[in-house]
């Protein structure tokens, strides 16, 4: 399980929608902002994948399992958008988008 580090800056949450990881603003899973169910979309670029586990070991609900030596966000439905993945990535192989 990765270390998790809260910025000590950030004392209080703005909305009870929003919660803090890594340091930054992330949106729960179906959480309802403004009338609109948020979610993420996540996508690695096996060209670029080492399948070194690092998103892996460092996603914080488990999105990814390494598939024939490729990371594979198989349960892309949990993801938080903290884009702790993408920071680790020394390849820039994974990308994460709101949808
Ligand atoms: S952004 Fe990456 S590390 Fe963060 S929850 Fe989603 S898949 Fe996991």
């Amino acid at each position: 399980m990765p270390e998790i580090q809260l910025d000590n800056k950030l004392e209080f949450c703005l909305c009870p929608h929003y919660i803090w990881f890594n340091g930054k603003i992330i949106f729960p899973k179906l959480t309802i902002t403004g009338g609109i169910i948020m979610g993420w979309q996540v996508t690695v670029d096996v060209d670029k994948c080492t399948g070194d586990g690092e998103c892996v070991d460092v996603c914080p609900v488990e999105v990814f399992e390494l598939v024939d030596g490729k990371a594979d966000p198989v349960n892309m439905e949990e993801c938080l958008g903290c884009e702790s993945c993408v920071e680790v990535c020394e390849t820039e192989a994974i990308t994460v988008v709101e949808v």
